[in-house]
């Protein structure tokens, strides 16, 4: 059965790479369909850090440089705050840190580092186990359930448009190039697609031959109580990243992370495992002089991750492939813009996409993982 009401480009995935490709191809004048098995953002995009500042990566200008737009540029806010502090409570996190400051610096984001006076004055709440600290003075953060919803609606706003609850179960090729996307209904006509559907994006590709290498990983979050504002609202540190929410909460993930099988329905992690208690003693290091505050809620989200870590933004012939290795969130506004480049013309106007081009893998060994150790220890989820 084949339905025409497809789209001249269907989006697999409704997070945010996804709904930040269908945004820019909207902007282009492209007839664009996004299709999620669930509701948009409900995975990683809606569950992560809010963290925008990803010096390492080839999109991190075209990051920096769209962020402080995005509010105007999508009509919705995404709560977008520049700066961040970053404590160290051990000698090894402030050598670390102290070399983060200096990539920005190289990077043409002078950043700096601070002693204890300073911290003490702008992190009121941080305790005297804080050994320094440093300024990253354009790293920002961002909240994720916001910005999920900004490109959502603004998608629709450029007439675009979003079906939920509706999975993909296969693509659909003829004579080498796919033609369309099978899902419950019937198939759903396209000229060309962008698979974006994070841990599942590789069993989508394997049907069409395409081998995306990544092993999905459950990381988790802890919400605090409201503490008193600070004045700069992003300050990580201690092996945290996190932000304080406009009411004040703290909500903070990090490492280590579990390593997960991700089953044909897609992963289903749940909070409550030891890394919450871990979480939870690690922020009271980071801020040692906070009030009692009790943690009120907890999540966990799963990431996919490629063998190098980076991400993977390529096309073969009409098929457009994403996936973000746990980097997702901040540059969504860069993938988003390459995946369009992608799409329309071929190439990418604003970056060189090589590094995180899929050949970089051509001859990786089929065991990869169990060779890393990035295998789960518990049943499939
Ligand atoms: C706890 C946590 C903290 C994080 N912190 C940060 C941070 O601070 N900064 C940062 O940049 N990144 C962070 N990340 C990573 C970031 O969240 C992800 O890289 C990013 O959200 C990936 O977005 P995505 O759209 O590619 O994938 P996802 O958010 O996983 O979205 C994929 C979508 O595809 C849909 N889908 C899957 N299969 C199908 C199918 N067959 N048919 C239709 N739809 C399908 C899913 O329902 C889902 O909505 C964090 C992640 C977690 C879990």
């Amino acid at each position: 059965m084949s339905n025409p009401k497809g789209a001249t480009v269907i989006v697999v995935g409704g997070g945010v790479s996804g709904l930040s490709a269908a945004w820019w191809l909207a902007r282009s004048g492209v007839d664009v369909l996004v299709l999620d098995k669930g509701i948009v953002g409900w995975e990683a995009s809606g569950r992560n850090g809010g963290g925008a500042s990803h010096y390492q990566s080839p999109l991190f200008a075209e990051e920096q440089r769209l962020w402080p737009l995005m509010d105007e540029m999508l009509g919705y806010t995404t709560e977008y705050q520049r700066g961040k502090i970053v404590l160290a409570t051990t000698e090894g996190q402030l050598k670390h840190y102290k070399y983060v400051a200096q990539m920005f610096t190289e990077q043409g984001s002078p950043s700096h580092e601070i002693d204890r006076q300073e911290i003490r004055e702008r992190v009121p709440m941080s305790g005297d186990n804080i050994l320094g600290g440093v300024h990253l003075t354009i790293a920002g953060q961002a909240n994720p359930q916001r910005t999920v919803q900004g490109y959502a609606w603004a998608i629709q706003d450029l007439g675009g448009r979003i079906l939920q609850h509706t999975p993909v179960l296969r693509l659909v090729s003829e004579g080498g190039k796919v033609v369309g996307v099978e899902t419950r209904d019937g198939i759903l006509n396209c000229d060309s697609v962008v698979v974006a559907a994070g841990p599942q994006s590789a069993s989508l590709l394997a049907g069409i031959g395409i081998d995306l290498p990544i092993a999905a990983a459950r990381a988790e979050m802890i919400v605090t109580e409201p503490a008193p504002m600070m004045a700069i609202g992003a300050v990580d540190g201690n092996g945290l990243y996190g932000r304080q929410t406009k009411r004040g909460n703290l909500a903070y993930g990090g490492g280590p992370h579990e390593w997960l099988d991700v089953g044909p329905s897609g992963p289903s992690a749940r909070p409550g495992s030891p890394l919450i208690r871990n979480l939870t003693k690690r922020l009271y290091g980071l801020f040692a002089k906070a009030p009692s505050l009790r943690v009120i809620r907890s999540w966990a989200g799963v990431i996919e991750n490629t063998p190098d870590g980076r991400p993977v933004i390529d096309r073969i012939d009409n098929v457009t492939f994403v996936t973000m290795s746990s980097v997702g969130f901040g540059l969504s506004p860069a993938s988003g813009h390459a995946v369009r480049d992608l799409v329309m013309d071929g190439k990418c106007s604003f970056a060189d996409l090589e590094k995180l081009s899929l050949k970089r893998f051509d001859g990786l060994d089929k065991d990869w993982r169990e060779q890393k150790g990035w295998v789960s220890r518990s049943e499939t989820l």
